[in-house]
């Protein structure tokens, strides 16, 4: 089949899935106390109204309610996603819905050769907040699917994925669209990349997204400067850096220079799967900082196997890729 045909049929299977109803999303639990809790502690949101009966009333609501940001949270499947399980798993855990259609679509799409994939951009709305007990469910669309672009990864297809979250009673809470790029990646001549050198062989890394609320943050970065945002009304630290002060709501903010030093305070050593442009094995970490604020990031130039909870670190900015500068952490002298 020529490359021409093989793409005719590949759009001509794929289109068939947009602007059907393409399944469900479903979650293991309802929305509950006790993961809404953890999740804040994780990303250490202060916001009262998430874990805080009185505050939330204080505040108009019926009482906590869950980060809106998070809401697709409660419809993952869990640690094995359900097409993983056992037919006597899933008669087990009979809540978790079958494969939906999004999944099949992202298959097909990689059986043509487009194994890339890269989430391009989200939006989402809330039509009102959520709360404990409520069971939310994701029901999914294929939007859209654009014509084959030539793009910086290579040519693709951007899929728009339409998700609207709805309660026990079938009651709209949210909607999001989701795009993703499904590319495929140039494949690199073998006798080229045997002679290139080390450093163009090595692809560079996915950029961090960066926008109007962040990129003052990498700007410093790229001046060798390490900030932490601050609360000019309350002096309240927070990361990543955000519009709202999430204790007094204030708007008004400066960065403050970070010294740099913390401890781990949780971490994983990353094998599988291999990004482009890693070495692998390689620790990701949640870095607590002396000032109180933590981040996410790797910790280098030391044995990953070395590294555990409470070791102290320190700054180091690198350029990992030899192109993006980012604030990397290693252990203490
Ligand atoms: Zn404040």
């Amino acid at each position: 089949m020529s490359l021409n045909d093989k793409r005719e049929e590949l759009e001509r299977k794929a289109h068939a899935y947009v602007g059907k109803d393409s399944g469900i999303e479903v979650g293991p639990d309802p929305v509950n106390e006790v993961m809404i809790r953890q999740l804040c502690e994780v990303i250490n949101d202060q916001n009262p109204v998430y874990v805080d009966d009185a505050a939330a009333k204080a505040n108009g609501f019926d009482g906590i309610i869950t980060p809106p940001a998070a809401l697709q949270m409660w419809t993952m499947p869990g640690a094995r996603p359900p097409w993983d399980l056992t037919d006597e798993e899933k008669e087990i855990v009979g809540n978790r819905q079958s494969i939906s259609k999004d999944v099949e679509l992202n298959a097909l799409f990689a059986e043509y050769g487009y194994t890339g994939v890269v989430g391009t951009d989200q939006e989402e709305e809330y039509i009102r907040p959520v709360r404990p007990g409520e069971k939310i469910t994701a029901h999914l669309f294929i939007d859209h699917i654009s014509e084959q672009k030539a793009t910086a990864l290579g040519l693709g297809y951007f899929i728009t994925v339409r998700r609207v979250y709805k309660n026990q009673d079938g009651e709209e809470v949210a909607t999001s669209t989701f795009r993703v790029l499904r590319y495929q990646a140039p494949a690199q001549p073998a006798a080229q990349a045997a002679d290139a050198p080390q450093a163009s062989a090595k692809p560079k890394r996915l950029k961090p997204p960066m926008g109007h609320d962040n990129s003052w943050w990498w700007d410093a970065v790229e001046n060798d400067q390490f900030l932490i945002q601050s609360c000019k009304s309350c002096n309240t630290l927070r990361h990543p850096p955000r519009p709202m002060c999430g204790k007094c709501q204030s708007l008004d903010w400066e960065g403050v220079e970070a010294s740099g030093n913390g401890t781990i305070y949780s971490y994983t050593v990353m094998h599988h799967p291999k990004f482009p442009g890693f070495d692998y094995p390689f620790v990701t970490a949640v870095i607590e900082l002396e000032e109180g604020t933590r981040i996410v990031s790797n910790v280098v130039d030391c044995d990953p196997l070395a590294v555990h909870v409470g070791m102290p670190v320190e700054l180091t900015i690198q350029k990992p890729d030899g192109e993006l500068k980012l604030p990397l952490f290693r252990p203490v002298a």
